[in-house]
């Protein structure tokens, strides 16, 4: 025993060099590749950004004599959080755009749609996002006379929570020339002003498209929050050209601090990045992927079902592709070198997006990382079909405690089993990552972490949690918030851990995730932020942190 250590001791004296720096006195928590928690009090980083080790007993740090220190003040120190699915200048522009999010009546969405046309007398149309009609007293949706009666002379656009509808005034109608008599696009429905899933793009395409500035402005934006959040990688999900650009430009300033894994909008971008891309700017920004859509979404009734609605018995959604096509789409992106992802919600879309990826893994083998986004209503028969694929499961864990009434209602009380099945993905064998689908969701990850633990909301709702069978421990739930999604983004390599040789992406936190209880959780406040050993975000402006002795 003594002899163990002693070495420990002396490799502890010999591995730091003298421009290595401490980060001492912290309550270091992450997940081991072996999946378990670990502890640790001290973190060591490298000059070049990177984890030299951790340290887990303190009394050893003392004998290490690394001459530069930052005292971490007893803070909680976690790896940085990687948000699987996100839409980063989704998240910015929305963040610049009339906010929804929240309104809880039609009335508050005319309140505050008339005070933000007030506010904004230069916006030649009024972009918003983020309403929610089963959050209202009558859940019906908005239309276009409601819109009408607030602001009648200038185009007005407001996006669903979900971003799988969008509600126009008669102006926008009018300017996008749409009239009573166009016909809904398969794959979409029209109704008072409401535009669902294929048919939001008759609307969609006559709003002018952000200028460069617009989009820059958004990404800087979008990087700011999401390092506010603690969030310092993302897997960018359906990036238009523009937003790659915006991303490259924040890159070539030497100003982009997230780590982006990047998914293109389905093949649009080929012609421009016909193959993935290496890693850019010290790892901050890769073309992985190809990401797709296979149905659309449950609260719109897009989503696709094997089975019809419970509250429309009429519909089963929408199917975006015949099986033909998505194997088409596919194959081409995977010949490409691409990764894939593919966003499927219903069973029937789960299924069709398997069948497909067991094709693939066929031909190229199952470590290409195949993706289901969301994978939010499986039929239980097809979770065992994951993990011989090789399929990676992304999923949201705020959906389900967002979506869990609305889903109750379209699904009914007998075809809730593969629901957000967190767990049962998990005991199949096949590999989780965690995001929040932001700005669906807010990109904060601790409610998500906390929903993952409880299957409740931030009120504790309901009590016990829903389907109570499918919570993850906080080991499972961190673990696909870090070292999962990196997984997912082929970057597991570089980030997702405190390990020797990955990047120093840490947060420093106001409590420790494995004592608080899932409400404390969900209401953890990130302090700070550290990319590459360098803290990039702090919650209050403080001075340099203390050095010693260089
Ligand atoms: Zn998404």
């Amino acid at each position: 025993m003594r002899k163990t250590a002693l070495a420990l001791i002396a490799a502890l004296l010999a591995s730091p060099a003298w421009s290595d720096t401490l980060i001492s006195n912290v309550n270091g928590v992450q997940v081991g590749a072996d999946g378990k928690l670990q502890h640790f009090r001290a973190l060591v980083v490298g000059t070049d950004g990177k984890v030299r080790q951790t340290i887990a007993h303190p009394e050893l740090v003392r004998l290490a004599g690394i001459t530069e220190t930052i005292d971490g003040g007893g803070r909680t120190l976690l790896p940085g959080l990687i948000d699987a699915h996100g839409h980063v200048l989704g998240l910015g522009f929305s963040a610049l755009q009339l906010d929804l999010v929240g309104t809880n009546s039609l009335d508050d969405l005319k309140q505050r749609l008339r005070a933000y046309a007030a506010a904004h007398p230069e916006a030649r149309w009024i972009l918003g996002r983020g309403w929610n009609q089963e959050l209202w007293p009558v859940k019906a949706f908005p239309t276009a006379a409601d819109l009408d009666s607030v602001v009648p002379g200038r185009p007005v656009v407001l996006e669903r929570v979900d971003g799988h509808a969008i509600v126009a005034n008669t102006s926008a109608m009018k300017a996008a020339g749409v009239t009573a008599a166009t016909p809904a696009p398969p794959g979409g429905r029209i109704e008072n002003g409401l535009f669902v899933d294929n048919a939001m793009e008759l609307i969609g395409k006559a709003v002018p498209p952000p200028t460069a500035a617009d989009s820059d402005a958004a990404m800087a934006k979008a990087q700011d929050i999401l390092l506010g959040y603690g969030v310092t990688g993302v897997g960018s999900m359906s990036t238009s050209l523009a937003d790659w650009q915006a991303m490259k430009r924040l890159g070539e300033a030497g100003r982009l601090n997230l780590r982006l894994m990047v998914y293109a909008d389905e093949l649009k971008l080929l012609p421009e990045v016909p193959h993935p891309t290496p890693w850019l700017y010290g790892d901050k920004l890769k073309m992985v992927g190809i990401k797709f859509y296979a149905d659309g979404a449950l609260g719109s009734r897009g989503a696709w079902l094997k089975q019809p609605y419970a509250d429309k018995p009429d519909t089963r959604g929408l199917q975006f592709h015949s099986d033909a096509e998505l194997a088409d789409l596919h194959q081409r992106a995977a010949a490409a070198g691409f990764a894939i992802a593919t966003h499927a919600i219903g069973d029937a879309a789960n299924a069709q997006v398997i069948t497909s990826y067991e094709a693939l893994s066929k031909k190229y083998g199952p470590n290409r990382r195949w993706r289901i986004e969301h994978f939010q209503i499986a039929d239980p028969a097809d979770i065992p079909r994951l993990a011989p694929a090789g399929i990676i499961a992304s999923m949201q864990p705020t959906h389900q405690t967002s979506d869990r009434l609305m889903a109750e209602k379209r699904l009914g009380p007998n075809r809730l089993a593969g629901a957000y099945a967190w767990q049962t993905v998990l005991k199949s064998g096949a590999r989780l990552a965690f995001g929040t689908d932001f700005p669906v969701e807010s990109p904060d990850p601790f409610p998500g972490l906390a929903a993952a633990i409880s299957r409740q909301d931030m009120q504790g709702q309901p009590p016990g949690g829903w389907l109570p069978a499918e919570c993850v421990t906080l080991a499972q739930a961190l673990d696909a918030y870090t070292r999962g999604a990196a997984y997912a983004g082929f970057a597991d390599d570089k980030i997702g851990s405190l390990e020797p040789g990955k990047w120093a992406d840490f947060i420093l936190a106001d409590r420790d995730p494995t004592t608080a209880d899932p409400q404390s959780l969900a209401r953890t406040q990130v302090l700070e932020t550290w990319v590459a050993g360098k803290r990039v975000w702090a919650r209050t402006p403080s001075p340099a942190p203390t050095e010693r002795g260089k």
